[in-house]
């Protein structure tokens, strides 16, 4: 039994993946991308090429978009715009929240109906158990469509306003980045003493790793942030705020970039100002959110 139509803009490394992941589970794709030869090898597998994203939005009531931002989605779609009325767009690119809004309008007064989505994994795991993906937008687009969509990742929906797939998938970048960026420093730091990446990855892992079962451990931590706790009895922002400033000493001497820890020693030398220095360090949240002090 054929299995429903999709049309799909944008294939980089993710559009690619989600194409292999439709066509797999049986549904009829059709694809356009900027560069014609991106899309040889998913055609080879079995998804259609149209010649003109006019064409390729003509061809499916569902219309995704793997773009790198929203200025490719207006770039790609304005000259389509005769042909999104009464179709439904999921964007899966990355945009601030507030663009997000703006496309959001700017599709709706094309007639049609408008998501956005973050998708939380790399192309590798597209279709793959571990895959999730967050939405927003209006909840009776998301649902003729949901089934299609989890064929990309897990559907986690956020709510009416377009803007929150966004924020949700910054925030998950926000860990993401700054841990990778801190690793590389601590790589670059260790090698100062002459430990080589080689050596010193598998011992800074044991850190990154041990992060969730340390907030995992005795009392639920949101449930602390949430009421404004922050006890003291396992570490308290003195410690830990010594620790930050012998951190960007270390880098001082080492030769190294010293912004990345002088940004976390800030929060720190804000609370030690504010007399929070036998707080725990979770404490430095409202050196973070201003508008909670
Ligand atoms: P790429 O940057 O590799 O691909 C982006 C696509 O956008 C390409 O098809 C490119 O076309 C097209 N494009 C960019 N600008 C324009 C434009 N002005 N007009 C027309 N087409 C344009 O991205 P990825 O596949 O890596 O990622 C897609 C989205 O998914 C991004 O928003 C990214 O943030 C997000 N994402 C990526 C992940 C990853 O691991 N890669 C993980 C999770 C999310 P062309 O081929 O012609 O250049």
């Amino acid at each position: 039994q054929p299995r429903t139509a999709v049309t799909l803009i944008g294939l980089g490394p993710m559009g690619q993946a989600m194409v292999h992941s439709l066509l797999a589970a049986g549904h009829q794709v059709t694809v356009w991308n900027r560069t014609a030869s991106r899309a040889d090898e998913v055609v080879a597998a079995g998804a259609q090429l149209a010649d003109s994203p006019a064409k390729a939005v003509a061809a499916s009531d569902l219309v995704i978009l793997s773009l790198t931002d929203y200025q490719a989605m207006y770039d790609v779609l304005g000259s389509a715009t005769d042909e999104l009325k009464g179709r439904t767009v999921v964007n899966l690119s990355s945009e601030s929240p507030e663009g997000t809004r703006r496309g959001a309008e700017w599709i709706a007064s094309h007639g049609a109906q408008f998501l956005t989505g973050g998708v939380m994994i790399p192309a590798p795991m597209v279709g793959t158990p571990d895959a999730f993906v967050y939405f927003s937008g209006p909840a009776d687009a998301l649902s003729p469509h949901e089934d299609v969509l989890a064929r990309i990742g897990a559907v986690r929906y956020l709510g009416e306003d377009p803007g929150l797939a966004q924020l949700m998938y910054q925030a998950h970048l926000d860990v993401f980045l700054t841990s990778l960026s801190s690793l590389l420093h601590a790589v670059a730091l260790l090698e100062t003493g002459g430990i080589k990446p080689t050596a010193s990855i598998p011992e800074l892992m044991q850190t990154l790793a041990g992060i969730p079962p340390m907030l995992a451990v005795g009392e639920d931590f949101g449930a602390q942030l949430e009421a404004g706790q922050h006890p003291g009895h396992l570490s308290t922002i003195t410690m830990m705020g010594a620790t930050a400033d012998h951190l960007v000493e270390a880098s001082e001497a080492a030769g190294i970039d010293t912004d990345l820890p002088r940004a976390v020693q800030a929060h720190y030398t804000w609370a030690r100002s504010r007399g929070y220095g036998g707080e725990n360090w979770s404490r430095i949240i409202d050196a973070i959110r201003p508008y909670a002090r």
